[in-house]
């Protein structure tokens, strides 16, 4: 590493990059490329020689930000938001800088240590129940992703009952959520060897806002034990992927405990909310669960990857996961005096993911991210007021944080096929025109659109800008469908 280069080479990278950020709203929202586009415009093999760094950067210019989705840009209101913000750029540099490896906490203690107390800052600002917290047997780490955290836990899970029931009871457990749980579910129970005849997806509908019935869980976790099934695991979401739906915790988490089950909580999304007191209430009872998980990276300023866990017995964990190579020994993890977060998760090597969501709670505060989560909030219940006033439109789920869910109406005469197909070449429409992107789900059969606000330079105006987009859109296929 020359330190000189990197002074030079780092500030014109930065300035790149400002510039970018600067010019976002000229690109279009959705790269509008076709499948294999940069096979024609990069050569076969690396280069033997030294490129220089204009040279790199005119290509990301010319050929690879066409084929870019602008995440970033104030326009983006697909899937969930995935935040970038000054402090989480500059602690994911700081991180690059340290370049540690830090799966022991002897590989580089801060690294170690300043995760366990920056997770214990933000249980705080969830108000997360004592038993999270890092002091007792419980506590915080970052995963990648939502869908390692549910992994890890589901095989701590599994693994606690094989203890004690021997490895033959596998085939027996069951998995239970609702038909509105993500996916990522489903991965990890393949992952941990669920036999996929023993997933429960539970039905949800539109009388609880496709929330989880307690009474279905009670049906279907009686039935399992009848036929000698093993209730082991159950996951609970707040606020869906579909439509931000928030199963009922308390009565989830008290029907987990009767049964001697793993209760999961899945706030990836909505998790960021809950520092709000106001939007505290959707994750009461929390004290219920075993593990909570919320994605920092979607909508907490956190640049991708910081996906937080809190568990309140890390030995489950570390039990599951743990291995002790001669190579990895140490006398501080041999004394049992540290926490080697390698034994919390899937890989060995991490990296220093705290320093950025470190940098996000100091530069900003809790107030500004409260104040930058209702603001969110607050242009998502405006956009609701718009759609439930034009007689073209309807909104199909209330909104509950920041993702309105709408369609246009089916009239009369129209069968669900049809208003689902309009609905569909609306969404094209619209993604295509390259001025916004959003995306859709499927609720009840029906086929529904999907705006979430979330992106840090979303104002006003682009939502309203967005929601004009929409309107023309579809006044325009309505009238030629009228044809
Ligand atoms: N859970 C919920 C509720 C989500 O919305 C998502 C993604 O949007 C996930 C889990 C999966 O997230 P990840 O990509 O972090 O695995």
């Amino acid at each position: 590493m020359d330190s000189e280069q990197l002074r030079e080479y780092g500030h014109r990278m930065v300035n790149f990059i400002a510039d970018y950020y600067k010019t976002i709203e000229t690109f279009p929202v959705l790269s509008q490329v076709q499948p294999g586009y940069l096979h024609n415009l990069l050569p076969d093999s690396a280069p033997e020689q030294p490129e220089t760094l204009e040279q790199v950067l005119d290509d990301v210019k010319e050929k690879i930000l066409p084929g870019v989705t602008h995440w970033q840009s104030p326009s983006f209101f697909a899937y969930y938001p995935a935040n970038s913000s000054v402090a989480g750029f500059l602690g994911e540099m700081l991180s690059a800088a340290l370049n540690i490896v830090g799966f022991s906490w002897v590989s580089s203690p801060a690294a170690t240590e300043l995760e366990m107390i920056v997770l214990d800052w933000f249980a705080k600002l969830l108000n997360l129940p004592e038993q999270f917290l890092s002091r007792g047997n419980g506590g915080g780490v970052i995963q990648g992703t939502a869908s390692e955290a549910i992994l890890v836990v589901m095989i701590a899970a599994r693994d606690k009952v094989l203890r004690s029931l021997g490895k033959k009871a596998l085939e027996k457990l069951v998995v239970y959520s609702s038909d509105q749980t993500h996916s990522s579910l489903q991965k990890a129970c393949q992952l941990a060897g669920i036999h996929l005849e023993n997933c429960r997806v539970l039905k949800t509908d539109s009388s609880t806002n496709y929330a989880l019935r307690p009474e279905s869980l009670q049906e279907a976790v009686s039935k399992d034990l009848e036929a000698g099934l093993i209730p082991f695991f159950l996951c609970g979401t707040v606020g869906t992927t579909s439509s931000t739906a928030v199963d009922p915790l308390a009565a989830l988490g008290k029907m987990a405990k009767s049964n001697e089950m793993w209760f999961h909580v899945d706030a990836a999304y909505a998790g960021s909310a809950c520092i709000c007191p106001e939007y505290r209430q959707y994750i009461d009872g929390v004290e219920t669960a075993d593990s909570f998980n919320m994605n920092a990276h979607k909508w907490f300023l956190t640049n991708f990857d910081c996906s937080l866990l809190w568990v309140k017995d890390r030995y489950a964990l570390t039990e599951a996961l743990s291995t002790n190579p001669e190579f990895l020994k140490n006398k501080a993890s041999q004394a049992n005096l540290v926490v080697d977060y390698k034994d919390w998760q899937i890989p060995l090597g991490r990296r220093f993911r705290s320093l950025k969501l470190w940098m996000v709670l100091r530069l900003y505060g809790a107030e500004t991210l409260k104040s930058y989560i209702r603001n969110h909030i607050k242009l998502a219940k405006d956009l609701q007021q718009l759609v439930s006033q034009d007689p073209n439109f309807e909104v199909v789920t209330p909104r509950i944080f920041s993702l309105v869910c709408f369609r246009i109406a089916a009239v009369d005469n129209d069968d669900e096929k049809t208003c689902n197909n309009l609905n569909r070449s609306l969404l094209d429409a619209v993604n295509s025109s390259g001025k916004l992107f959003i995306s859709h789900t499927s609720l009840s059969g029906k086929f529904v659109l999907r705006l979430a606000i979330g992106a840090p330079l979303t104002e006003e105006k682009h939502v309203m800008d967005a929601w004009k987009v929409i309107q023309e859109e579809a006044s325009f296929l309505l009238a030629s469908q009228v044809k």
